[in-house]
This record gives structure tokens, C-alpha cells and sequence, in this order.
């Protein structure tokens, strides 16, 4: 994870946040993307992190692919993800803001 959402990582994991899956997801403009088994609040986290405008926010719906919403770092294309809180994954999951 790059160093800009490293304290983000660092943070999810001492909340307890089990990661479900790291890697490239998406076939360019993608590093390493870490998935994390909760609900991100990203505009909260985003202040929580004093983040500036290179981390943006990435909330994509999807019904067959599957929903994300999470923050990405424009400028290493690495990202934070959770659970969209509009989708079925979101049930149950703890909310991170
Ligand atoms: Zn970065």
C-alpha cells in the first residue's frame, strides 16, 4: 500500500477489520487495491486523515460485478475498499468513519 493510504490500512487493522482480498483488480489505472470486510465512510475518513484531494473517492454500484465504495490515491492508483452500503455485503458489516 502506498504511503499516502498506509495510515488508513494501519488504522482498519487495529480496528480489527479482516482484509478479503489484495491485489489488482481492475486490468489498468490499478497498483494494489486492499478490500476490507466493512462499510467505509470515505468522505469521514477523508477528514479523519486530513487526506487532500489526491485521494478520491471511489463509489461505483454495480448489481452483477459487484458494489465498492472506498478511497483511492490518484497519484499511485493504489485504493482502500469496503462493502457499498447499498449492497447486500453491507448487512451486518461493522461502519468505519
Ligand atoms: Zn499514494
Amino acid at each position: 500500500m502506498c504511503i499516502h493510504l498506509k495510515p488508513l490500512e494501519n488504522y482498519l487493522q487495529t480496528q480489527g477489520i479482516a482484509e478479503t482480498y489484495r491485489g489488482q483488480v481492475w486490468s489498468k489505472n490499478c497498483r494494489e487495491w486492499i478490500y476490507f470486510d466493512a462499510v467505509l465512510n470515505p468522505q469521514e475518513l477523508k477528514e479523519k486523515f486530513d487526506f487532500d484531494d489526491t485521494i478520491k473517492i471511489h463509489d461505483y454500484e454495480d448489481i452483477k460485478v459487484g458494489s465498492e465504495l472506498g478511497l483511492v490515491c490518484i497519484i499511485c492508483n493504489d485504493a482502500i475498499m469496503g462493502a457499498h452500503p447499498n449492497s447486500s455485503y453491507a448487512e451486518n458489516k461493522k461502519i468505519i468513519e
